[in-house]
């Protein structure tokens, strides 16, 4: 399982620095620094905040790392860096900057779709930053930040699949989207559809590249970091979905909460966020950093 994570993402690595470099994206390494892996900023500004030792924050501040569970095949989002081995992307550098802000490591282990939320429950991870949806059931489980990213429901398919648009359309047909994954519901609630539900979406990327499934459904940056893997894949259709991303936190800890989406308001005013958009989505879309209301 490892060594084929590493074969496509040496692949992705290719990929996205040449088009790092194709967008002219000579600001990298300065973002990189103050992305995963370095701390130096607020650390040496002494400006960390020491908090009670009965709190989640002082706990953790005890401890001296912050466990985050992120995903390790899902670029842009979360992804290993097969040349460093080191766990880089979005979510990693939101977490990287929640850690920064506690003076702590960042230690960020892998949480697939299906164990995000058992793994914040029974105490493996402190938060959870792994591309998920904050949805009314997983509410009721543990407890979100406010929305940092928007994504979009879409379907992804390869090369000589022309009669796919909507869900519907995948009637008859194989799709895969991850186990766990708000997908799940909206693929099985479509007759006909031969639902494959793998851990990963790596795996999903595998099946519809040897033509097990023909359709992927995930969230649009999902399916775009698959697409920088192989551009043989495409996105057709509308936007099926609306999914606000949250950092996930234990149910019930509102003082985690609402220090996490403090430093979510930081990393708006301060431009830090503008950054990490940029270097994950922005460079790669073309799109304009979008904060999402708080
Ligand atoms: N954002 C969706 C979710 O939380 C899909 C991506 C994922 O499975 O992580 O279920």
């Amino acid at each position: 399982m490892r060594k084929d994570r590493s074969r496509w993402l040496i692949a992705l690595l290719a990929a996205v620095t040449l088009l790092g470099a194709a967008c002219g994206g000579g600001g990298d390494e300065e973002e990189d620094a103050g992305g995963s892996g370095s701390a130096t900023e607020t650390e040496t500004g002494s400006e960390v905040e020491e908090f009670p030792a009965n709190t989640t924050m002082g706990k953790i501040q005890q401890k001296g790392e912050l466990i985050a569970g992120v995903k390790y095949d899902v670029p842009p989002f979360g992804f290993i860096d097969p040349q460093t081995d080191e766990v880089k992307g979005f979510d990693v550098d939101v977490a990287q900057e929640i850690a920064d802000r506690l003076g702590v490591e960042l230690n960020a282990i892998e949480a697939i779709s299906d164990n995000r939320i058992p793994f914040l429950k029974d105490g493996t991870v402190d938060i959870v930053a792994s591309t998920m949806t904050i949805t009314t059931d997983r509410d009721v489980e543990i407890d979100f930040s406010e929305p940092y990213y928007i994504a979009n429901g879409r379907i992804l398919v390869a090369e000589g699949t022309d009669d796919v648009e909507t869900l519907e359309d995948l009637s008859g047909k194989s799709a895969c989207t991850a186990l766990g994954s708000t997908y799940e519901g909206l693929l099985k609630a479509v007759k006909g559809v031969d639902v494959q539900l793998p851990e990963t979406y790596g795996e999903c990327l595998e099946l519809i590249q040897n033509g097990s499934v023909q359709a992927v459904v995930t969230d649009d940056v999902i399916l775009t970091g698959m697409i920088i893997q192989d551009d043989t894949l495409r996105l057709v259709g509308e936007e099926l979905t609306v999914e606000p991303y949250g950092i996930g936190v234990p149910e019930g800890d509102t003082e985690m909460k609402e220090f996490v989406d403090g430093v979510l308001q930081e990393l708006y005013d301060d431009g830090t966020y503008d950054e990490i958009y940029q270097e994950w989505v922005g460079q790669y879309t073309d799109t304009e950093t979008e904060i999402p209301d708080m």
